[in-house]
């Protein structure tokens, strides 16, 4: 099979292949991933995206099966987001000033979310979750601890990255908090308190734990969970609400791609902070935490900075909320919010695809389950059934899902290695109808 890869990709990306090696001498990781399973991996270098396709450096044209691995929701440039580029860039381009973009962005996100009284505004995902666990802290200062979940993932930082991918302890339902890689201080792991989503074992764990708990943390859509578990999360509310401990939904994947708004849009169930990021920036980055106007307050300055060091969260950054990001991310949201029709037609895409996938699978008699919903898939190849997070890392053949990429790649497809994949609405039927037949030929090639 490598030996296929290697005559294919050097024939085809010639170019890429040679910006590759010249990555390697200057970047860590060239390509996302690459370095996974496959040392001699083929990334592609890209020149152009629009709408749902990719263009590489050589000139060929795939079906965009990666969003960005996420905020491309609208697909690649889409003409409101470029057109407010262009004009922001043109116009103002400040950071660490007030602007409009900014209060209109925060009045859209308050307005979408209906537990959110107020919005804070940072360059990422990573860093609005921060923002949240540093808020959590202040308001229960005599706990300790963060619980979030294995396996879910709220960034790079040491706090969120514990056990949330492929380093995890203990036993299934009660699991032990690991460092989620090398460079973690230890005291970080036991400052964590780690639960399994949707296990019934992990709310006795919670209460059993509550007095030492600051805030929980949880994706209310886990990529790899594949759907909502409505019965779950409204179990979790009602406990947190119990135990007085703030609960914080991370719809950095989920927010305006599953409805205008988010999971708690369609649930009804309200989080007491939300952390959003990725589609909110337009593709431009940035991050937001938004929520009640009493959580917020733990990080809002009281106008004297001595008062502020002693009682409230630091919520802040350079780049923060700044011009550029805030009016492309505006401007998508405001589409989103004219167009609701999007929501509808990337679920019925959704199933399409998913329904699509899974015939061509069985006929060809391999093993895989495919969780998908609201436009974020899933793939796994696997006899087994993925009840739970920890499930996922056993028994799946994680060398075939990078094959699968690199086959897909060959047909014309741009299927992200070891990451939920996902559609926007540029996507169209015959876009779908293009990654059935590619993924047709795909898995005769992995069979043969
Ligand atoms: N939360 C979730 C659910 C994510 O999927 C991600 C990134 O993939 C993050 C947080 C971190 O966001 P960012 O990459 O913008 O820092």
């Amino acid at each position: 099979v490598k030996e296929r890869f290697d005559a294919y990709f050097t024939a085809a990306t010639p170019k890429s292949l040679a910006m590759r090696d010249r990555a390697r001498r200057s970047l860590v990781a060239p390509a996302h991933l690459d370095r996974y399973f496959f040392p001699s991996a083929y990334p592609l270098f890209i020149a152009g995206g629009s709408g749902a396709r990719l263009t590489d450096l050589d000139g060929n044209e795939y079906i965009d099966l990666a969003g960005g691995g996420g905020p491309a929701v609208l697909g690649r440039g889409h003409p409101v987001v470029q057109e407010a580029l262009r004009s922001a860039a043109a116009t103002c381009n400040v950071n660490a000033l007030g602007h409009e973009p900014e209060v209109a962005l925060a009045e859209l996100l308050t307005d979408a979310f209906p537990g959110a009284d107020r919005a804070v505004f940072s360059n990422s995902g990573t860093e609005s979750a921060l923002h949240a666990i540093r808020l959590c802290r202040v308001r229960r200062p005599g706990a300790r601890r963060i619980a979030k979940f294995e396996g879910h993932f709220h960034g790079f930082s040491d706090q969120a990255m514990v056990s949330s991918w492929f380093r995890v302890a203990g036993p299934r339902d009660a699991p032990e908090a690991v460092a989620g890689c090398p460079g973690t201080p230890a005291g970080t792991v036991r400052d964590t308190l780690v639960l399994q989503f949707g296990h019934p074992r992990s709310l006795d764990i919670l209460r059993r734990n509550a007095s030492d708990v600051a805030g929980v943390l949880v994706e209310p859509l886990p990529t790899t969970a594949g759907g909502i578990d409505r019965d779950y999360l409204a179990a979790l509310r009602a406990l947190c609400t119990e135990l007085d401990i703030p609960l914080v939904f991370d719809e950095v994947v989920s927010g305006f791609r599953v409805a205008y708004g988010g999971v708690q849009t369609l649930t009804g169930i309200t989080p007491d902070l939300t952390v959003l990021g990725k589609i909110i920036g337009g593709g431009l980055p940035c991050g937001a935490l938004v929520g009640t106007a009493e959580m917020i307050e733990y990080g809002r300055t009281t106008g004297d900075p001595f008062r502020d060091a002693e009682e409230r969260g630091f919520l802040g950054g350079t780049m923060s909320g700044n011009h550029l990001s805030c009016s492309t991310g505006l401007a998508a949201l405001t589409h989103l919010r004219d167009n609701p029709g999007v929501y509808a037609d990337l679920e019925r895409r959704t199933e399409l695809l998913a329904d699509g996938m899974r015939a061509v699978a069985a006929e060809h008699g391999v093993p895989m389950r495919l969780r998908a919903r609201h436009s974020v898939f899933s793939l796994a190849f696997t006899h087994k059934d993925l009840p739970y997070f920890r499930d996922s890392l056993h028994g799946v053949d994680f060398r075939a899902t990078t094959a699968l990429a690199y086959w897909m790649r060959m047909y014309g497809v741009y299927l992200p290695e070891l990451h939920a994949f996902l559609i926007s609405a540029a996507h169209t039927d015959e876009d779908v109808a293009s990654v059935l037949r590619s993924f047709d030929r795909s898995v005769g090639e992995m069979k043969a």
